[in-house]
């Protein structure tokens, strides 16, 4: 993931530039950065500054320009010094998508993991159409799978870590 997240974002702007983030709705300002403070310079790396002044992780976050609705991707250029931030509400799967986040926990499928985070999903999400797995969260079915990167992701997206069950029995139980 390294290698996506340090795609230069703001070289268009010189090192001197601050950078105006604000809320998109009421349009208050969140916080205003100096380009030079980002030690990664990129979408990624802004979302990952934001992180603890806004409360939530960069998964639920969506970065904007301020004179277009066209969300920053990695590869852009911000000539623009005004951004805005979106925090979306959790996404909820329905039963198809429930299988694919198993399967993706079962096999350590970390791509597709991101996909479904970035949704977003909720990281502490229960499973609820699987049967066999009902009331399962996705880090003990990850860790029960042995499927370390996907249990490292649940870990960047916010999960909670004490719901981690014990003697590998599901959550609850
Ligand atoms: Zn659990």
């Amino acid at each position: 993931m390294q290698h996506v997240w340090s795609k230069i974002l703001f070289n268009a702007i010189s090192p001197e530039s601050m950078l105006h983030v604000n809320a998109a709705i009421s349009g208050e300002e969140i916080v205003v950065l100096n380009v030079q403070e980002l030690e990664k310079k990129s979408a990624e790396g802004l979302k990952e500054h934001l992180e603890p002044l806004v409360g939530v992780t960069k998964f639920r976050q969506r970065l904007f320009l301020e004179d277009n609705d066209r969300e920053i991707e990695f590869h852009d250029d911000a000539e623009t010094q005004n951004i805005q931030l979106v925090i979306l509400p959790f996404w909820t799967p329905d039963v198809e998508h429930e299988q694919d986040i198993i399967t993706a926990c079962a096999i350590d499928d970390v791509q597709t993991l991101q996909v479904f985070l970035e949704k977003p999903l909720d990281p502490n999400l229960r499973i609820s159409f699987d049967d066999a797995l009902k009331g399962w969260c996705l880090l003990c079915l990850a860790n029960s799978y042995s499927s370390p990167r996907c249990v490292h992701l649940l870990v960047l997206a916010g999960v909670e870590v004490q719901h981690l069950c014990r003697g590998g029995r599901p959550c609850g139980t």
